[in-house]
């Protein structure tokens, strides 16, 4: 049924697109240092029709026909054509929810308000859609005779976590860099549960991309982080999805959370292919939200992307995205000048009292999704977002994988920032008339009733 082998796909240079190399070579990076992207023989593509290409993704999604069912390979002529489908690792990512959040838009004044909810996957967030791509390619360069003994990242947490899930169901070692006492329990216990190579150092982000390009340099281990393009592409199916979920039709406004911004340039990316070969013909506008703490983009974008200065990213609750010198750099702001972009930032107050207003509408965010959230409120206060706009906030993780920023927040135990709603349990001996004057009170306070 496919006809995948029609298709090519390679690495090429970002500013110089004649330097080409083969998908099955191991190279981050064009002879400049600069960054690569995946490109695809767009001519063969647009044979089909646009129309087609829906009707493919359409039947494909969700069903049993191997590799086809997940989000990722249902889209496998667009994502990565050359691979065997006995090589593909997938764990049936992608498909994830995509809901109206009524009553969160309701306090925020807009009436068409959506969550994607990138966290509800195998591994708790979206680095599964790139992971897929990344450990097939690996694997089918392994089937095919290549010699790499590991693969590796260094991660804030859930790219390890979605590492160490899909080599180990490949059977392929995988080694993680891990900022030590900066990434939440559930993320460490991931990698650690897989049977990864789990280090956790003594230096931030950006100082475990500093050994994980080392070792991949001098020990031929295979990287992992986004400067892989090869993420890129499983990642941009996202908004493949989000377009087919809404039966085509494209939304005013893609809000989502940035760190080494290689999530906004992938759903760019999807955005692009989808213009390009008539899936649809309208494009939406893309917010960036930032950590205050961690928001080199929101600085650049402040003076038109004319200089961008790396920062020493400050801690945030925000741990994911706790990062001052992002490796998409250049590909986020071509991104962001073609889908006329924004970037707001969020500091670390409005995340957290995002995070909780947010859940308490029936949501459960990790903070990534709560620095989108202010965000977005700042955009609909200054009057970029309208009322009947319909927006989609990419949450990126699950809220169950940061649970303990939720506790010391309703046990009023965060260090720097008092909780203006906090919900702790009401504890009280097991007495019926203590508990019903407790629990009448209670109900009053929180609905509004005398
Ligand atoms: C990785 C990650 C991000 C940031 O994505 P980038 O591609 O690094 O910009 C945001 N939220 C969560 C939960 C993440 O794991």
């Amino acid at each position: 049924m496919s006809k995948a082998n029609e298709y090519h796909a390679w690495f090429e240079s970002l500013s110089n697109p004649s330097e080409r190399y083969e998908l099955d070579q191991i190279i981050y990076s064009d002879r400049e240092g600069g960054l690569l992207q995946v490109a695809h023989d767009m001519s063969a593509l647009g044979e089909t029709s646009g129309a087609e290409w829906r009707q493919i993704f359409q039947d494909r999604g969700r069903r049993n026909q191997w590799p086809y069912g997940s989000g990722v390979w249902g889209k496998k002529e667009w994502v990565l054509p050359g691979i065997e489908d006995e090589n593909i690792v997938s764990m049936y990512e992608g498909h994830t929810n995509l809901f109206w959040a009524e009553r969160y838009g309701r306090e925020l004044g807009i009436d068409d308000l959506w969550l994607k909810l990138c966290g509800n996957s195998h591994t708790g967030s979206f680095k599964d859609l790139g992971m897929t791509v990344l450990v097939s390619q690996v694997k089918q360069m392994i089937s095919d005779g290549a010699n790499i003994p590991a693969v590796a990242c260094a991660s804030t947490g859930d790219t390890s976590a979605a590492l160490s899930a899909y080599a180990a169901a490949a059977g392929i070692p995988a080694v993680v860099f891990l900022p030590r006492g900066k990434i939440s329990m559930a993320q460490l216990i991931q990698p650690v549960a897989n049977g990864a190579i789990v280090f956790a150092l003594d230096t931030d982000f950006d100082g475990c991309m500093e050994i994980v390009k080392q070792v991949s340099e001098e020990d031929g281990v295979y990287l992992a982080n986004s400067m892989n393009s090869l993420r890129i592409e499983g990642q941009k199916t996202v908004a493949i999805e989000i377009l087919q979920q809404f039966d085509w039709e494209t939304p005013d406004w893609l809000v989502i959370p940035g760190g080494n911004l290689g999530n906004v340039s992938a759903l760019a990316k999807g955005l692009d292919m989808m213009l390009d070969l008539g899936l649809i013909d309208r494009k939406p506008r893309i917010c960036v939200g930032q950590a205050e703490a961690a928001n080199p983009l929101y600085l650049a974008y402040q003076n038109d992307f004319e200089v961008f200065e790396p920062i020493a990213a400050r801690s945030t609750v925000a741990s994911a995205i706790q990062i001052g010198n992002p490796v998409s750099y250049a590909k986020a702001v071509d991104a962001l000048r073609r889908y006329d972009g924004v970037v707001e930032q969020a500091s670390e107050g409005e995340i957290l009292e995002a995070c909780a207003a947010a859940d308490r509408t029936g949501l459960f965010n990790c903070p990534h999704t709560g620095v989108a959230l202010v965000a977005l409120a700042k955009l609909r206060s200054r009057g970029l977002v309208k009322k009947s706009d319909r927006v989609v906030v990419l949450s990126t993780a699950h809220g169950l994988k940061f649970t303990d920023f939720k506790l010391d927040y309703h046990q009023m135990k965060l260090e720097h920032w008092t909780s203006e709603n906090p919900n702790p349990p009401i504890e009280l001996p097991a007495k019926y008339s203590d508990v019903r004057d407790a629990m009448v009170r209670e109900i009053g306070v929180r609905f509004g009733g005398s």
